[in-house]
């Protein structure tokens, strides 16, 4: 696996492969990042994860400090799960001096995640606009767990005719549930059992759509009440249309029922499907 810095580089790297994959990350991989890797390898000819810590997505500059960092690491782990290259460019590198430029996605930036984590997702499609400028990859990878992410980065890709297929893969979890996140090496001990209550809550949610309820009040009350249990407040959770993050009020058709929340000094999402 080659890694590379630089912009002219990595597009020298991959030119003239038939399929590119990229797999962009924020580093500290897991095994939820390797899931993707893993799927741009099944697929592509030439697999390039991207790693940057993307400093203009973060709202919170302590957050942006204490996030985990550990290049060495995620290049022995990005090589084993089959990646051809590992894009690290610096921050000077993604916005050089005179940076003046913002991808954003009217509305669907602005609600749940988009409300509590003000400009979040304008840094978000303005650094996966520029990646797939940079390496216009035949296709992208992106995992479930960040599915308001996901749903921004298809209206972009849609609305600005870029010419790359977004592949989601399903949210990989630990035994007991909970969803695999960089942020989870920051939970103490006891925060990170407290956590278990995430996926709890919505397991319990999804059964009560199973059994026939579908009234969104009720199911996003069975998810609070579970956090509760756990001395957890949510900053949201909500029952929401898969492509527009609309808030549905009955469920007719498949929905999803996201959240988030602080546990400990650490902000958690997850988000589960739910099929009337
Ligand atoms: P991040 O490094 O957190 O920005 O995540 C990079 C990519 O990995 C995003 O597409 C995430 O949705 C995906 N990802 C993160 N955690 C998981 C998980 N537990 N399961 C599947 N994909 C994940």
């Amino acid at each position: 696996m080659k890694i590379i810095d630089q912009v002219a580089a990595v597009r020298a790297a991959v030119a003239g492969s038939p399929r590119v994959g990229l797999v962009p990350t924020m580093g500290a991989l897991h095994e939820g990042h390797l899931s993707l890797i893993r799927a741009a390898r099944r697929s592509c000819d030439l697999v390039v994860v991207w790693l940057f810590v993307n400093p203009t997505q973060f709202n919170d500059a302590a957050d942006l400090d204490a996030y985990p960092r550990d290049q060495e690491r995620d290049a022995a782990l990005a090589a084993d799960a089959g990646a051809d290259i590992l894009f690290a460019p610096g921050v000077e590198t993604v916005y050089p001096a005179g940076f003046a430029s913002t991808v954003s996605v009217a509305g669907l930036s602005e609600i749940l995640e988009g409300a509590h984590r003000p400009g979040h997702f304008a840094g978000v499609t303005t650094v996966v606009a520029k990646m797939l400028n940079m390496l216009r990859p035949q296709v992208a990878f992106f995992g479930a767990k960040d599915a308001q992410q996901v749903a921004l980065i298809r209206r972009m890709v849609t609305d600005l005719n870029i010419d790359t297929e977004i592949e989601v893969l399903p949210i990989v979890r630990e035994s007991d549930g909970l969803a695999l996140s960089s942020r989870n090496v920051l939970l103490t001990a006891q925060d990170r059992q407290r956590a278990t209550a995430l996926f709890r809550g919505l397991s319990a949610a999804r059964q009560r759509v199973v059994d026939g309820e579908r009234d969104a009040a009720v199911l996003t009350g069975v998810v609070a009440a579970a956090l509760a249990q756990a001395n957890i407040t949510a900053d949201y959770v909500s029952v929401v249309d898969p492509a527009t993050f609309e808030p549905i009020k009955t469920v007719t058709e498949p929905a999803l029922i996201a959240l988030a929340a602080r546990v400990g000094s650490t902000r958690l999402i997850d988000n589960i499907e739910v099929t009337p």
